[in-house]
């Protein structure tokens, strides 16, 4: 009886590449599908997890939408049998900010139709499944480009708004700098148009960095650039020298669209050396610099960090690889949107036994030598398996109410492998902690996406508004319909 019932679950109804000629028949079989289904007496549960593959979470249902009613029928079927809701996009985020025990999840990433593209005003308007990938795709033969996306465009526009991600470009902050506006399906039925000074203004800064606590974000209105070409050049520093280099050369330079830098990973110089990379205006154009690419090399590059997953000489060869090769061409000529189409595919893991965490830590500038200090004395003291450090610059910016980038930062990106086990787990959150702390002590924060390790006094200190923002969410969503795990565990102050 479970299995048949787990055949008529909408994501098999809604499968949106069935015939949509069909017209209002279509729609209304959708439609009816999800009443059916979520007005089962017994509905099948379902585990789901995050990227992470650290988080399974057992909900009634997953329903994958594809128009406003659906989302609407949804919400109002739920909030009759008083089941939360969580709202997902490409589960990217791992800490359980995409689901919720006993609740259902609605999947996103099938509202994905690029809807207009204003060339004049560089505004483009998507639904919020849509892709990065899938933006540029769609603006690059314009000449355009997008202004803040991730180090990589897999992510969806809503998952990217609702923890309000930022980028490479030292030019911008975090992606509420680029958003004109958007629609917003409130938990009482209602769609209102948010922009940052119309009539729902405080929306805005609460649902953007709001991880899908407020409503379901419909369409969102972006702010586009141009697709300008880039020389790229790196440069080896003692990480003591980089914030004077970043200082002098980056921060306050027009003509620097693009910047990264990443420490070593090496036993002989361990975050002490490093590479950083910036990428400049140029006015070359080389034949079929702005042919969008496409990951190449992919078994190669895996292999390459299964050895340095494995073991320290693998962690050696990598980054001298890196170092000699991969980040150091004397120069590369790159498209804006090439650049921002970083590979990814080689990272996917799926081993039993052990999974891949990223954790990000913002801190001020001057600060950056000492944390990188303890980041790592507590690395070595803790013996971490950290497969990769990145650090990116985020300027100012306190327009979303749970702000993260309080002022001129470094964000210091870890990407540690972990294992599956409980102990592992444990091993994570008493690092983790240390980490948080030192981080809180040199002044700056860490950035919410990721697994729930630290402590909620923790939270409490890196975003001294929680509370408020909570209480701000009560007042906009009484039943607390939209819910996740991340949620629910910070809400109590556990
Ligand atoms: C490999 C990797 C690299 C990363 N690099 C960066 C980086 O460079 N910079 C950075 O800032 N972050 C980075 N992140 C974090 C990433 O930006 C977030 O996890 C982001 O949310 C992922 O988007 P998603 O589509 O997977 O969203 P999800 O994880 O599916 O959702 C994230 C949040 O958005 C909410 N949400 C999703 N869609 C909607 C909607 N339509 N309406 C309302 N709420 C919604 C969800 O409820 C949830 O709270 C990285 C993560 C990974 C795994």
């Amino acid at each position: 009886m479970r299995n048949l019932l787990s055949l008529l679950t909408p994501k098999t109804c809604f499968n949106p590449r069935l015939d949509p000629s069909l017209g209002l028949a279509y729609e209304c079989a959708k439609t009816i599908c999800i009443l059916v289904v979520l007005s089962l007496p017994c509905l099948p549960q379902v585990t789901i997890n995050d990227v992470s593959r650290l988080n399974p979470v057992k909900v009634r249902q997953v329903i994958s939408v594809t128009d406003i009613e659906q989302i609407k029928q949804a919400m109002k079927i739920a909030a009759e049998r008083h089941w939360k809701l969580s709202i997902a996009g490409k589960r990217h985020s791992q800490g359980e900010h995409t689901a919720v025990r006993d609740g259902v999840v609605l999947d996103m990433t099938t509202f994905n139709r690029i809807l207009k593209l204003d060339r004049s005003s560089k505004i483009i308007t998507v639904e919020s499944g849509t892709t990065w990938a899938q933006i540029q795709d769609y603006v690059n033969p314009f000449g355009l480009a997008l202004e803040v996306q991730q180090s990589s465009n897999i992510f969806t526009v809503g998952g990217s708004l609702s923890v309000n991600a930022h980028g490479r470009d030292p030019r911008f902050g975090p992606v509420i700098e680029t958003v004109r506006g958007f629609r917003l399906l409130r938990a009482d039925g209602t769609v209102v148009n948010v922009s940052r000074t119309g009539n729902d203004s405080a929306l805005f800064s609460l649902v953007i960095g709001g991880y899908g606590l407020f409503g379901v974000i419909l369409d969102v209105d972006l702010q586009l650039t141009e697709n300008d070409v880039y020389k790229k050049r790196c440069a080896r520093l003692s990480y003591k020298s980089y914030p004077e280099y970043f200082t002098k050369k980056v921060q306050h330079s027009p003509a620097i669209g693009l910047h990264y830098a990443r420490a070593s990973i090496s036993r002989f110089d361990y975050l002490q050396r490093m590479l950083v990379c910036s990428f400049e205006k140029t006015g070359q154009r080389p034949a079929g610099v702005f042919h969008l690419m496409h990951e190449a090399h992919i078994e190669r590059n895996r292999r390459l960090v299964e050895m340095s997953r494995k073991s320290q000489p693998g962690k050696d060869v990598l980054w001298l690889l890196q170092e000699t090769f991969a980040d150091n061409p004397v120069t590369t000529v790159i498209s804006r949107n090439n650049a921002m189409r970083p590979e990814v595919a080689f990272l996917e893991y799926s081993s039993p036994r052990d999974t891949d965490i990223l954790q990000e830590y913002f801190v001020p500038i001057p600060r950056f030598t000492a944390f990188m200090d303890a980041i790592r004395e507590i690395f070595l003291r803790n013996k971490v398996n950290l497969l990769n450090l990145t650090v990116r610059y985020v300027p100012k910016n306190t327009e979303s109410f749970l702000s993260y980038s309080r002022q001129d930062s470094f964000a210091i990106v870890l990407y540690i492998n972990q294992p599956l086990s409980d102990a592992g787990k444990a091993h994570a959150i008493e690092y983790t902690r240390e980490l948080t702390e030192a981080v809180l002590q040199n002044g700056g924060t860490y950035y919410l996406p990721y697994q729930l390790y630290a402590a909620p006094s923790q939270l409490r200190a890196a975003y001294p508004q929680f509370d408020e923002f909570l209480s701000r969410k009560r007042e906009y969503d009484p039943q607390e319909l939209f819910d996740s795990g991340f949620h629910e565990h910070y809400r109590a102050g556990k």
